[in-house]
């Protein structure tokens, strides 16, 4: 990738994104600028790649975080409520949080994560980051099986999924608001895999959009070996 972003810091990272054109808004540039990734990684957090963090997962490169941000930007209105499927590291969930705050505030970001032992750890950098963002309700991270959404808090005006669903997520769709956003990984593991929009209207009418070409971790079963 000739524009691989490789930052000193957290702001030079946030800067060099913005001047390759990934981040193309303002107040994504400002929640990812206040979200130092040095909370969520210890290896290399300033370069833009994926970066193991244990427990055979990796965060998301800063690019993807990035698009994540941008595609679903106008859904993180004042009172939203998000949910963070696969919230691994918790760096993209806190994100959504500081983005809905600047914003105005008053929403609630939900992040779904199987893996008992990275919930911990996504609490425990959160709280490094900003403990207040847990203490105020602003994020709240649950411990359980992500591809059937989370019904406690639905529905969601976005949701955002970390990992590939093999098909269509039927259960996210259900559980958009109306006028809601879903992003999604599709396609098979190591397969095709494309991200994919879609949109409920106000009517309750789903439509998709492909954006293009990626490759990410599986969605799976934690109880199946
Ligand atoms: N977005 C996160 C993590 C991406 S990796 C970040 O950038 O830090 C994908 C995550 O999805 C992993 O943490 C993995 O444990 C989780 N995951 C995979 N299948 C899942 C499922 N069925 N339910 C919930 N989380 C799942």
């Amino acid at each position: 990738m000739a524009w691989r972003s490789m930052g000193t810091d957290n702001a030079d990272l946030v800067n060099q994104l913005k001047n390759n054109g990934v981040i193309r808004t303002e107040a994504v540039a400002r929640a990812m600028m206040a979200t130092d990734r040095k909370y969520y990684t210890v290896r290399s957090p300033y370069i833009d790649a994926p970066q193991s963090i244990g427990h055979g997962v990796t965060i998301s490169a800063p690019h993807m975080h990035a698009f994540a941000l941008e595609i679903l930007k106008d859904k993180l209105v004042p009172g939203a409520t998000v949910l963070d499927v696969g919230s691994g590291s918790g760096y993209l969930t806190a994100c959504f949080a500081r983005f809905i705050n600047a914003a105005g505030g008053g929403g609630k970001v939900v992040g779904i994560e199987h893996q008992p032992e990275l919930v911990k750890k996504s609490k425990a950098n959160i709280a490094m980051d900003d403990p207040n963002l847990l203490e105020s309700g602003d994020i709240i991270l649950v411990e359980g099986d992500g591809r059937k959404g989370c019904l406690e808090y639905a529905p969601y005006d976005a949701i955002h999924v970390g990992a590939a669903a093999p098909d269509t997520p039927v259960e996210l769709i259900n559980q958009l608001k109306n006028g809601g956003r879903l992003v999604v990984p599709v396609g098979p593991e190591g397969g095709s895999q494309y991200l994919e929009q879609y949109d409920k209207d106000e009517g309750g009418n789903v439509t998709n959009q492909r954006l293009m070409g990626v490759m990410y971790v599986p969605l799976t079963d934690l109880h199946r070996s």
